[in-house]
């Protein structure tokens, strides 16, 4: 679903990604970890488009996202693909980034009917479904300010969902929650994940990746330093930067 080959990417002068090569087949979930600044959420926004490789090749469904090199000259993926990609690919970032004059509805709503031109009567129905699978079914008329962070999440979760994605991105979608809140996000995510969604998640919620992940990569330094199934990454990890940055966090 996700095919990284060989992604750069600098910021200035700063090499954020060096050779990053990863793959998250369908239906999987990857968990990225590594300590702050290493370029996980970089890797994520290249996957959707919000930053440009400078060399490599990101491939999402089998189209091609990223910029790649071939002899030397820049190949732009085309505007098609980069449009198709983001309506295949839902995206939850670290804040929830509600519409905060919207109520929860509209928020759900305005995704397949501004961008996909749907109409708002053939969402609603979905929208509710979208609700109860994130327990959140009295709040249609809410206002995001009147939301905990939590159930904020949660809305965003189903904000994306409502586009039908077949991949999603998560960028440490639980670090701004109290922590009593970050159960009821980590079980919206689990349950997706047991539904088949393709997941890519960046978090530093080592028990979701241990219980929910397929692979789990640890990235330090722009680079991808160990990759495996959580037992041998979380568990019984090779590389020394890995023992190090998991005795430090656990
Ligand atoms: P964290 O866990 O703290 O979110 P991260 O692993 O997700 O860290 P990134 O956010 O990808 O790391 O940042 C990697 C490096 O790239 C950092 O040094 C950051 O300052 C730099 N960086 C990220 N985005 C930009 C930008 N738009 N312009 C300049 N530098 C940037």
């Amino acid at each position: 679903m996700i095919d990284i080959r060989g992604a750069r990417k600098s910021f200035g002068r700063d090499l954020v990604l060096k050779d990053v090569s990863l793959r998250v087949p369908v239906g999987t979930v990857t968990c990225l970890i590594g300590p702050s600044g290493s370029g996980k959420t970089t890797l994520l926004r290249c996957v959707n488009r919000l930053e440009t490789l400078d060399a490599g090749i990101i491939l999402v469904d089998g189209h091609m996202v990223g910029t790649t090199t071939r002899r030397g000259v820049l190949h732009e993926a085309k505007e098609s693909a980069i449009a198709r990609s983001r309506r295949t690919t839902g995206m939850v970032f670290q804040r929830f980034n509600l519409f905060p004059h919207r109520t929860v509805m509209q928020n759900i709503l305005e995704g397949p009917v501004h961008v996909l031109g749907r109409k708002s009567s053939d969402v609603i129905p979905e929208a509710r479904v979208l609700l109860e699978r994130v327990g959140l079914s009295d709040k249609e008329n809410a206002y995001p300010q009147e939301l905990s962070g939590g159930q904020q999440q949660r809305i965003a979760i189903a904000r994306a969902l409502a586009m039908k994605p077949k991949l999603m991105l998560f960028d440490e979608p639980t670090s701004a929650l109290d922590p009593e809140l970050v159960g009821d996000v980590l079980t919206v995510m689990r349950d997706l994940a047991d539904e088949g969604m393709t997941m890519l998640v960046v978090t530093h919620e080592l028990g979701f990746a241990r219980e929910v992940a397929d692979q789990v990569v640890f990235m330090a330094d722009g680079v991808v330093v160990e990759a495996g199934t959580p037992a041998k990454v979380l568990t019984a990890p090779e590389n020394e930067r890995t023992q190090a940055f998991l005795s430090r966090i656990l």
